[in-house]
């Protein structure tokens, strides 16, 4: 991380204000070194206000466009070239796609900010002059729906905004402010001015949503990424929306995960919905996303699950991941892979100890 300097002060004051930008980590050690605590400090009505007048004033900068592009008779996508978030690309980490029906436009997902998703409303704009009518979030990672705020300030507060019940408790509750407070952190706080908006409806695995000339069926199977990922299947383009579940290039985040549930979820999306492009939330999609993403998540699990079964203790397993040629092959070029193999094997150890027992 770079030092806090987070976005440029001509940008921020709008080259009018005389008020110095400061982020609210330095708003934060003011008030600490006034000696006052913030709860105390906050009881005087004329340092609250003026706090949040500063908030609403500080506002990350716009997302440069990302042209959108096609990919099937329906469905566009504004791309995230990058897998993770960094202050330069202000956290444009995830792909956004849209659905253009005869009723409207149906977003798949949001970005990870207030201007991601501004950028997409605009990009959107550039190819249909339909309104947004509704949003899906595949589950609460922020980079997936904390753009949402753009579409609710632009479309209205009545704008659905889909999600199965986990990942709207999970958004409405301490996930929603932790993921937008880490992706200011991440970003160097090119994301500041993004407010939670929390998925407002509910919706279940093998609901249909009807949109005209486009039909939408909405796919779980149970936890794979997190506890609650749904895939949406545009049903007319044989194109499904798989988020997170699959990735094409980056070691995918198992913290809440579970690699047999994965391998479960593919089989049972593949038999349900058969040949489709898979569409991934980070990458690019293709037929072959499941097996070849399945294949390198088998590479990491079955390994392990071989080395609890023989005895062997989590420094052998993990040797034994990174020989295996399903791993090997993908090591060099897989985007975060360093970082994070070391990890991942030993969750899925744990796993496999688990599932063992
Ligand atoms: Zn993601």
């Amino acid at each position: 991380m770079k030092p806090a300097q987070a976005f440029s002060p001509s940008h921020a004051l709008n080259a009018q204000a005389a008020v110095p930008v400061r982020s609210r980590r330095e708003w934060l050690r003011m008030v600490g070194g006034a000696g006052l605590g913030v709860a105390g400090l906050a009881m005087v009505p004329e340092v609250r206000l003026f706090a949040q007048q500063v908030q609403d004033f500080i506002e990350g900068p716009p997302v440069p466009d990302v042209a959108p592009e096609q990919l099937s008779k329906h469905v566009w996508m504004v791309y995230a070239k990058d897998g993770f978030p960094t202050a330069e690309n202000q956290g444009l980490m995830a792909s956004v796609l849209f659905v253009i029906t005869q009723k409207g436009v149906v977003v798949l997902d949001t970005g990870a900010s207030l201007q991601i998703g501004q950028m997409a409303i605009r990009m959107i704009k550039k190819v249909t002059n339909k309104p947004v009518i509704a949003v899906f979030n595949s589950h609460y990672h922020g980079d997936h729906w904390l753009g949402n705020h753009a579409f609710v300030e632009a479309f209205g507060k009545d704008l659905p905004i889909h999600a199965l019940a986990h990942t709207r408790e999970q958004i409405a509750g301490h996930e929603g402010n932790l993921w937008r407070s880490l992706m200011e952190r991440w970003t160097n706080q090119a994301t500041l001015g993004t407010k939670v908006f929390a998925p407002n409806n509910t919706v279940q695995h093998g609901q249909v949503f009807d949109y005209g000339d486009v039909q939408l069926k909405l796919h779980f199977y149970g936890k794979a990424h997190t506890p609650s990922d749904l895939s949406v299947e545009v049903v007319q383009d044989k194109l499904t929306y798989v988020a997170d579940i699959a990735m094409e290039n980056r070691i995918a985040n198992m913290d809440e995960g579970s690699y047999v549930g994965t391998f479960k979820y593919y089989d049972a999306l593949q038999k349900a919905a058969g040949e489709q492009l898979w569409v991934p939330g980070h990458g690019r999609g293709s037929k072959t996303l499941l097996d070849t993403y399945g294949t390198f998540m088998k590479g990491i699990y079955e390994p392990c699950e071989q080395a609890v079964k023989e005895g062997v203790g989590l420094d052998g397993a993990k040797a034994r991941v990174l020989a295996d040629p399903r791993v090997a092959s993908r090591a060099k070029t897989m985007d975060g892979f360093d970082s994070n193999i070391g990890k991942y094997t030993s969750l899925a150890y744990l796993e496999a100890e688990k599932e063992a027992f």
